[in-house]
């Protein structure tokens, strides 16, 4: 998963926690304005209340942020773990000609049909490619330089015998 996306969350939460908390000492500080025995200072009222207001629409700001990032993660986490669970379900397999490709596990085919798919595609980018072909050498179908070789049926010499080789 994207690291990224996780550092995102967990620095706007912390934010959103400073950001919360500062408002809150504010908020007491004006309290405390009031509950003094002596007159209020009204010009020091104003600026705490008009500090109070800046703080709560940063808040607010941050609480939107936050709400969004937190979306993200949620989403990044479901994929990530639909992929773990797909992955799962393959296996290694060594062809004959000592390529290594991942199997379906015969046990979790539920109903699918027996296919290979691609180890570069998988281990790089995390993504689930068939491995196609009907000849010796199969192909990941995203990348044609992912090329694996499953047989080794000896090439016919005479061109007599397949015209179009
Ligand atoms: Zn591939």
């Amino acid at each position: 998963m994207d690291a990224s996306i996780i550092e995102t969350a967990l620095g706007l939460a912390s934010t959103a926690v400073s950001v919360t908390g500062k408002a809150a000492s504010t908020a007491e500080a004006i309290k405390k304005l009031f509950a003094s025995d002596k007159a209020a200072d009204a010009e020091e009222a104003i600026k705490l209340v008009n500090i109070l207001a800046a703080e709560l629409t940063a808040a607010n700001l941050m609480k939107v942020n936050l709400s969004k990032a937190l979306k993200d993660l949620s989403v990044e986490l479901r994929i990530e773990d639909q992929f773990e669970k797909d992955k799962a379900r393959y296996e290694l397999f060594t062809t004959s000609q000592g390529d290594i490709v991942f199997k379906l596990r015969a046990d979790a085919a539920g109903g699918q049909p027996e296919h290979f798919i691609c180890p570069a595609c998988l281990n790089k980018d995390r993504l689930i490619i068939f491995i196609q072909g009907t000849g010796d050498h199969k192909r990941c179908q995203v990348n044609q330089n992912h090329l694996y070789t499953f047989g080794n049926t000896p090439i016919r010499s005479s061109a007599s015998e397949n015209p179009y080789y």
